[in-house]
């Protein structure tokens, strides 16, 4: 491990937020985990840190923030149709999904360039254009912080649903995810139940290949999303609000062009950006902060915005679509 004091975070969230953690360790193993547990986290208040692209950093972090810096790919194990893979919690997400196109191995590559680390992942159960992590999820190796105990939970335990898991609920706070095993097909295997991504690689004439369906959702992303190398962002700030089918046939009938999803139970999950942009926030500034132009989900740094400017944009944001909606948007980053 490595310790740094009084390390400035600016280059580890990718909204850019400069604030400052009063130690940061940088984690080289997983063997050495149950130490840092022992030794540092158990004294001190702290915070897991991947590639920071799911947290808005609030202020100065006092305390310690602990970050993955351990990566690797291995394969477990291989079937006539399936390859299981061991990650490490600090390879980048979006090696594994190359890995995974020069392999031929099907199922995450609708996850294609989602930003952050493996051992992130199923934190929120990440998804995009109808596949989530949930889908190809073997099982989760990590320690509990309470306890410096190691821990194992295969799929069916890790509670996932919407941008959710148990990593989020009764273990929040409560664990470092050391890796994550996968099971991918070797079979061909496409999900372009999206409709958006269907008609793209329609309309692009690509042929059926996992390099190209990768291909296409990177396309289509760059289009739509501002790169956090250029414009700090968060991705997506809010979650997509659920609700039930007769508050959906309301809305419906006052705004017939709402876009809406099936949801579990009957329910209806609605599309937060068009909300916002109904609500006339896409593209809009308030100071430093403001929504994106091509996708007013995502709340963006329009250059050294401070963690006041976004937090007072975002719930400027949720008034506006509430007064609109009677719809309360939930936040989908991590406010620390
Ligand atoms: C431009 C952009 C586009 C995005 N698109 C999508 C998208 O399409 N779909 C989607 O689902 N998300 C998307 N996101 C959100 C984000 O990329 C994902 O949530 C990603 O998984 C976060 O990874 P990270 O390593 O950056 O997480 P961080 O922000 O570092 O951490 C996120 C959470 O995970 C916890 N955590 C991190 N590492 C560990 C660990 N090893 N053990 C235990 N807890 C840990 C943290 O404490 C925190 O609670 C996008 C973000 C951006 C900036």
């Amino acid at each position: 491990m490595q310790l740094f004091e009084n390390q400035n975070l600016k280059a580890y969230n990718t909204f850019g937020m400069e604030v400052f953690a009063r130690q940061f360790i940088q984690m080289e193993n997983a063997d050495e985990i149950p130490t840092i547990i022992n030794d540092y986290l158990k004294r001190e208040p702290y915070y897991i840190l991947g590639g920071g692209s799911n947290t808005l950093f609030t202020k100065d972090f006092d305390g310690i923030v602990a970050h993955p810096a351990f990566g690797g790919i291995e394969v477990k194990e291989r079937t006539y149709d399936n390859v299981l893979l061991r990650v490490a919690a600090g390879e980048p997400w979006d090696n594994l999904i190359q890995y995974c196109i020069r392999h031929e191995y099907f199922g995450i590559e609708n996850l294609t360039a989602i930003p952050g680390l493996v051992g992130s992942a199923p934190v929120q159960n990440i998804g995009a254009y109808g596949v989530e992590v949930k889908d190809t999820l073997y099982k989760v190796e990590g320690f509990r912080i309470s306890t410096g105990e190691p821990f194992e939970l295969m799929n069916a335990d890790c509670q996932f649903s919407y941008r959710n898991s148990i990593f989020k609920q009764a273990l929040k706070n409560d664990c470092i995810i050391t890796y994550v095993w996968f099971q991918l097909s070797i079979k061909e295997h496409f999900t372009l139940s999206y409709q958006g991504l269907a008609n793209a690689m329609a309309e692009r004439e690509l042929p059926m290949k996992l390099r190209y369906v990768s291909e296409c959702v990177r396309k289509i992303r760059d289009a739509k999303l501002p790169d956090p190398k250029i414009v700090g962002n968060g991705g997506s700030f809010f979650k997509n609000p659920v609700i039930s089918s007769e508050e959906y046939e309301d809305l419906k009938s006052q705004y017939p062009d709402l876009i809406a999803y099936d949801a579990p139970d009957g329910q209806k999950k609605l599309s937060a950006g068009q909300l916002i942009e109904k609500a006339g926030w896409k593209g809009k500034r308030m100071g430093n902060a403001g929504t994106w132009k091509n996708q007013a989900l995502v709340l963006v740094n329009y250059g050294n915005a401070t963690p006041k400017e976004v937090l007072d944009t975002a719930e400027t944001i949720v008034k506006d679509v509430n007064s609109l909606f009677n719809i309360t948007l939930e936040m989908e980053i991590n406010r620390i």
